[in-house]
């Protein structure tokens, strides 16, 4: 037999989106639950557990969250970031890139001022393209004003949307080495020289040279403490509840349908997944056939090959900062490798240790695979 429950809002998946989501309206009086498919709360800010490690299975840094900066006000409105537990990474490099037999850490720093600091060492010749670049990010990022919930001039500048990143550093410098470090982390977002735009590429860089943090034990606290607050201001998160259907009424949502039968109404309904997947629960006509074709024929962007490592006890170092290798300077299209050179990339992220010791336990490493 269905059950209905009645609600102000129902939002459809549990990950930071979704959880944020409900955090906001339950803190505003509104009564939310949020439905999550899985067994574990938190979509990518689920962790998994090996030889009593806890690894993270995909959010490995966090960033901006210095003081004042945007997502450390956003945790702190929502009541979490005190109680969040976080080292920050190392100011002098949180990433580093490397090549090949190149034995140079090519190191990102915390801080634009510093950020040059560490690639002027290495590229004392480009400062002029090295200062330009500090400059162009943070103008895109100033632009785009969603980033820093600026509700004014949104999109002021739209053309960071057309222009090519790939097509930017090559116009920035000759320097190919300067180049493929500027680029080097570009696995974070799949990057492809045909299509990563750079105000992508700018998002990502600007918020970690603002500041880059790990998460102790794993980035699933984010996920409890978030589930933890929607509880105790009224809501609730519900696992094991996959939405099958959205059900509409004269052009309007009324009710959602579990997969185990339960029925949620409510006067709002939040999705949290995937467009296309969303477009699949529902054959309302509201949607019209042109935007349902346009949303399936976006293609989804690389997937990565993880490989998670436990060490034996104190055998390697624990470095608090990431790595990404390439075998040479050609940083972009990874997915492209040939099966023999495999992998020719990848990004490494180590556990922070526990009890303070100098040795880590794990890493996590994050190959590219193709689709
Ligand atoms: C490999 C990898 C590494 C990453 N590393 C970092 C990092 O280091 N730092 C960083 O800041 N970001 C990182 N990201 C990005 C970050 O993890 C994601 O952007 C963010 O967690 C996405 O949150 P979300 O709420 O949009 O969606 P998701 O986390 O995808 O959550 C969607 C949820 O909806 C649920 N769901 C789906 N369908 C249904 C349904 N029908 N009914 C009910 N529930 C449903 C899913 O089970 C899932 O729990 C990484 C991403 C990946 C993939």
């Amino acid at each position: 037999m269905n059950t209905e429950h009645h609600f102000d809002a129902v939002i459809i998946g549990s990950g930071l989106g979704g959880l944020v989501c409900a955090n906001i309206l339950s803190k505003e009086g509104l009564e939310v639950p949020v439905l999550e498919k899985n067994e574990q709360i938190g979509g990518y800010l689920q962790s998994l557990k090996s030889y009593g490690i806890t690894f993270d299975s995909a959010m490995h840094y966090v960033c901006g969250l210095d003081k004042g900066q945007i997502l450390c006000q956003l945790f702190q409105y929502l009541g979490i970031m005190e109680r969040l537990e976080l080292e920050r990474m190392d100011s002098n490099g949180f990433d580093a890139v490397m090549f090949g037999n190149d034995e140079v850490q090519y190191a990102y720093g915390i801080g634009y001022e510093n950020f040059m600091k560490q690639m002027l060492r290495h590229f004392p010749e480009e400062e002029n393209a090295i200062r330009t670049y500090c400059s162009d990010i943070k103008k895109i990022c100033n632009d785009y004003s969603l980033f820093y919930i600026n509700m004014e001039n949104i999109y002021s500048n739209d053309s960071p949307f057309h222009q090519s990143a790939k097509v930017y550093f090559d116009k920035l410098t000759s320097n190919t080495k300067l180049r493929a470090v500027l680029a080097g982390t570009n696995l974070l977002y799949a990057g492809m020289s045909s299509k990563t735009p750079l105000f992508v590429h700018a998002l990502v860089m600007n918020h970690y040279i603002e500041s880059a943090w790990k998460c102790f034990q794993s980035s699933d606290q984010i996920a409890k403490l978030l589930a933890k607050n929607i509880k105790a201001d009224g809501g609730a998160v519900h696992r094991k509840q996959e939405v099958i259907s959205i059900n509409v009424e004269n052009g309007e949502a009324k009710y959602v349908t579990t997969k185990n039968g339960e029925q949620y109404f409510a006067k709002h309904f939040i999705s949290n997944i995937a467009p296309e997947k969303r477009l699949e629960l529902t054959n309302t006509e509201t949607f019209r056939p042109a935007f349902r074709n346009r949303i399936k024929s976006l293609e989804n962007s690389e997937a990565a090959f993880m490989l998670y490592i436990v060490f034996k006890p104190d055998t390697i170092k624990y470095s608090n900062r990431n790595y990404y290798y390439f075998d040479n300077t050609k940083v972009w299209d990874c997915m492209n490798y040939a099966e023999q050179s495999w992998p020719y990339t990848y990004a490494l992220f180590q556990s922070i240790p526990k009890n303070e010791s100098e040795y880590t336990e794990s890493k996590f490493q994050k190959l590219t695979a193709k689709k």
